[in-house]
């Protein structure tokens, strides 16, 4: 198990706390308020190196351990959901090329994702195949050294804004799930493009779009690794991903807990701090327990992916459905603590529980998580 006592992992957690407080916390509400893509802490990141971390060195990056992207989006997180699907997202669009692609292929795009020179989205949804994405409607179709996609994908994280995508569409629908591939588009290409950009409950600085691909040609050599492997590159993408996500629902979790701390020690009611009430401090205990049990998933199932254990695909579920409940009660119960003033703008609270919802719905539902999780049980 990782231990975040080594000292490398506890000296990157300070900096980048360091950096999440000083850049990040005082953008968060002015990011949600205006829905607007923070591109000043989308610079940072990239200037700081937080890209590269899903890269492998021989690749341009700095990979050193699943953990270090887990740490990285839970710390940003803290602050401002929405920042950290910048880092999120572009390790889950990057992912089914480092899963599936040829060494050409992780050579060429791999300095340019680590480095921030482009952005890539992971686009998988489409309006009539969400957690059923082998019902997927895009078509891809081959034509001499070329395929024509046509087809929409939407919910896309970064879409609206993205250089890349990686896209799936099935190139012999009458395989089935075998019949699907996946691609490298560029957002250059004729035939792309960006038909909505969502409206949301939360996460309103993350761009989501629906992507409309209309005789979009790309060269055959962007036909990551082979056809009809699409699939098995998103499942094991997202096997990659949750934990991640798991991560990001302990990050929101932890700055709301951080929050109520504060409040519960500054709002004096009945002549005291309503901290020193029981019934305040026995739910600051519980969350903090549920966040800590939680974070600890998290931290196994970024391991068991490093390790390409056969448990990986389980543990990545369960991280993110324990870590998701947690945020999504965590955040309701800071909220709680603060009253009144939990329900107003004003204050964090409100925001931190509008965006941990997201983690229960993306990269499959807990509904899917539970389906996964039974499935490897009654294996
Ligand atoms: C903000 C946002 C960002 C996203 N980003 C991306 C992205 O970057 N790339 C991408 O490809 N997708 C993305 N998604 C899509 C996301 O992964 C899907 O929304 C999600 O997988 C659920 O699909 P759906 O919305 O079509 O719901 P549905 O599949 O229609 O599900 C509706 C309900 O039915 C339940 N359900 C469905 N099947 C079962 C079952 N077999 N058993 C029990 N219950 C079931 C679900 O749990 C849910 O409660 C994003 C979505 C959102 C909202």
């Amino acid at each position: 198990m990782y231990l975040l006592h080594t000292e490398e992992l506890k000296m990157f957690v300070g900096q980048l706390r360091k950096m999440v407080d000083n850049k990040v916390v005082p953008r968060a509400a002015e990011i949600d308020e205006k829905g607007e893509f923070p591109w000043d802490l989308k610079e940072l990141f990239q200037e700081t190196g937080l890209f590269g971390l899903a890269v492998p060195e021989q690749y341009g990056g700095a990979h050193q351990g699943h953990i270090y992207t887990c740490l990285a989006v839970e710390e940003i997180a803290r602050a401002c959901v929405s920042s950290s699907l910048i880092v999120q997202g572009q390790a889950l669009g990057w992912d089914p090329i480092l899963i599936g692609g040829t060494e050409a292929q992780k050579k060429k795009y791999g300095p340019m994702v680590s480095t921030g020179e482009v952005i890539i989205s992971f686009g998988l949804t489409e309006p009539g195949a969400g957690s059923d994405s082998g019902a997927m409607a895009t078509r891809a179709v081959k034509k001499g050294d070329k395929y024509i996609i046509n087809g929409t994908k939407c919910f896309i994280t970064n879409g609206p804004v993205a250089n890349l995508i990686t896209v799936f569409a099935m190139t012999d629908a009458s395989k089935g799930v075998k019949g699907i591939s996946a691609f490298v588009v560029p957002t250059d290409a004729p035939g792309y493009s960006v038909a909505r950009w969502e409206s949301k409950m939360g996460i309103k600085g993350s761009p989501t779009g629906q992507l409309v691909f209309e005789d979009v040609e790309i060269p055959a050599e962007n036909l990551i690794g082979q056809e009809g492997k699409g699939f098995v590159y998103a499942m094991q993408t997202l096997d990659r991903s949750r934990p991640v996500i798991g991560a990001q629902a302990c990050g929101v979790a932890k700055g709301a807990l951080e929050h109520a701390i504060k409040y519960a020690k500054e709002r004096v009611q009945f002549g005291k701090p309503i901290g020193n009430f029981q019934g305040i401090g026995w739910m600051l205990a519980d969350m903090a327990s549920e966040i800590d049990a939680a974070r600890s998933l998290v931290y196994q199932a970024a391991q068991l992916i490093d390790e390409d254990n056969p448990n990986r695909s389980y543990l990545s579920a369960a991280s993110k459905l324990v870590a998701s409940n947690t945020a999504m009660k965590v955040t309701t119960d800071a909220l709680q603590i603060a009253g009144g003033y939990g329900y107003m703008t004003e204050f964090p609270f409100e925001r931190m529980m509008r965006d941990a919802k997201i983690t229960q719905i993306y990269e499959g539902t807990n509904q899917i998580m539970k389906l996964i999780i039974s499935r490897e049980l009654l294996k």
